[in-house]
């Protein structure tokens, strides 16, 4: 790991703040702990109100100059940073590993993520078009062209600690607009490591400091960001909990805000479903990155007829999984992020219980060689009703529901039936079936699948939910409307000066 850790810049003691070349900080230092095998693998100084300041006073300089550079230009620079996380795409998967817990396969596939935006947001960067409008009035031209922002602010969770960023910032940085991340303070040193990759690209092009910052630190620094006049965009992902807060606070200043919060994401499982596809991506969905992705499936809404064969396929799964090092591919399931989360994972089954559930899959924490840093707990399944309080609560955890249901439109109720409205999905072969659960009348979250799992998403669809998930969208389709706002102009190119709506108004 020593040597990873090298090749991406970072050292036993790390500067927490940067706008390009310049690094410092001078608040606390955190440490961070692989949830892997509870080793110490750095730290971080964090950044203090004043080292805020010099950050959001760098960003704006750097809006001026960044704002008048072409689109298509910005966009090979974000060309340059993609081919950059090519390069280094192992060591960074490796540490996204390591520092946060998920599989080797899914630090790879999120560094991929962020390689697929660089992609998307070059393209992108030649197609930042407005609309032409026919004017109501004679020798006019009406149009509407879109500016950059200003400064966007990141605020970013631990279970994806380099994607959200890269979602972010290379749409904010061919849109024209600079950027502030405020990393997880669970996951810092990925957060550095990724600055230092941006780093390279803005010294080799001689581009100024504060295109992209970097402040670490807790919630009080998140904070700063939200409150800020200066930042005209927070695009905040973590707990439904943060984001009430955080909207709260940018709304009250008059600021914009792309939520992307918690998920109580289910699956519907007809009787029409092909059950061999179907627990591929029901389990995949439950229990991979340990249950800690915002699109994991925490509920099982069972067609009545198929319920007891499909849960008798998901216990013999479960049994099979193997639970360790997510750093070696043979195992299925890696650690939760902390000792606190799995805490909560532990009150949450003991809720389970005493609200009337039915564990069928016991949990529990593991012990012993291989799991000495204590945050490696078993995937668990329990029979549930929907309204019940921990089920309608989404715990980060790999605890994973499963109820009956009668009719598809019970399903569909039950499956709305929660604060949440992230990720869905139905499993079908029968065609009224799925356009039922895709029309108006049906799922009423953002994401809402077929004969796919509700965990993951490609980069090129918008992406987000609705309802306490906040109603954010990021990625791909419009998604860049968000970094960017919208001006309408009317041109009178005639020599009469005439008014809209055919009002007269004569100075003769
Ligand atoms: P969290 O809410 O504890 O923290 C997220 C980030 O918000 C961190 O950087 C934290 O420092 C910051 N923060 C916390 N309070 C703040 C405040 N008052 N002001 C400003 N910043 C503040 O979440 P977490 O435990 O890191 O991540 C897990 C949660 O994130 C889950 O609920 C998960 O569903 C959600 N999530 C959602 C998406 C999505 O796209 N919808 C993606 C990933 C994770």
């Amino acid at each position: 790991m020593q040597e990873v850790l090298r090749s991406l810049g970072l050292k036993e003691i790390n500067e927490g703040c940067s706008t390009g070349q310049n690094w410092f900080s001078n608040g606390e230092v955190i440490e961070s702990f692989s949830p892997v095998d509870g080793k110490l693998i750095g730290k971080i100084k964090t950044a203090t109100k004043a080292d805020y300041l010099k950050v959001v006073s760098t960003a704006s300089d750097a809006f001026k100059f960044w704002r008048e550079i072409p689109a298509p230009k910005r966009g090979e620079y974000v060309r340059q940073f993609g081919d950059k996380l090519r390069a280094k795409k192992a060591g960074l998967g490796k540490l996204v590993s390591y520092e946060m817990g998920k599989s080797y396969q899914e630090g790879l596939g999120e560094v991929q993520e962020m390689i697929d935006i660089c992609d998307f947001a070059v393209g992108l960067s030649r197609q930042l078009y407005g609309l032409q409008l026919h004017s109501e009035r004679p020798q006019h031209r009406m149009m509407e062209q879109w500016h950059p922002l200003g400064i966007v602010g990141i605020i970013s969770a631990f279970n994806f600690p380099v994607a959200v960023w890269a979602w972010n910032s290379s749409l904010a940085w061919i849109c024209g607009d600079v950027c502030i991340w405020k990393p997880s303070e669970k996951t810092p040193l990925c957060s550095v490591a990724c600055q230092n990759i941006w780093n390279e690209v803005a010294k080799e092009n001689n581009l100024p400091e504060g295109i992209s910052s970097l402040v670490n630190g807790n919630y009080v620094v998140g904070q700063l960001l939200t409150a800020d006049t200066h930042v005209p965009l927070i695009s905040a992902t973590g707990s439904t909990q943060m984001g009430k807060i955080v909207g709260a606070t940018v709304a009250e200043r008059f600021g914009r805000s792309i939520l992307e919060l918690g998920g109580n994401n289910a699956i519907i499982i007809t009787e029409n479903a092909d059950l061999d596809n179907t627990l591929i991506g029901a389990v995949f969905g439950a229990i991979g990155t340990a249950g800690q992705r915002c699109t994991t499936t925490r509920r099982l809404i069972i067609h009545e007829n198929i319920y007891d064969k499909a849960k008798d396929q998901l216990v013999k799964a479960y049994a099979q999984l193997k639970i360790g090092d997510p750093l070696n591919e043979a195992n299925h399931v890696g650690p939760l992020i902390d000792k606190d989360a799995v805490k909560k994972y532990l009150n949450s089954l003991e809720s389970v219980i005493s609200e009337g559930g039915k564990i069928i899959v016991p949990g529990g924490v593991l012990e012993g060689k291989g799991f000495e840093s204590g945050c490696y707990v078993k995937p668990a399944i329990a029979e549930a009703k929907n309204d019940m309080a921990i089920v309608q609560h989404e715990t980060f955890a790999p605890i994973l529901y499963i109820m009956k249901y009668k009719t598809l439109d019970e399903a569909i109720a039950l499956q709305n039936g929660v604060p949440q409205g992230l990720s869905s999905a139905i499993m079908t072969l029968n065609m009224r079936e799925a356009e039922l659960f895709l029309s108006a009348a049906g799922s009423d979250c953002g994401i809402a699948n077929v004969n796919i799992g509700t965990s993951g998403a490609e980069i090129g669809g918008a992406f987000g939910g609705e309802k306490e998930t906040g109603g954010g969208r990021e990625s791909g389709s419009d998604a860049w409307k968000a970094y960017m706002r919208r001006q309408t102009n009317t041109l009178n190119w005639g020599s009469k000066a005439s008014l809209a709506q055919g009002i007269k108004f004569d100075l003769s």
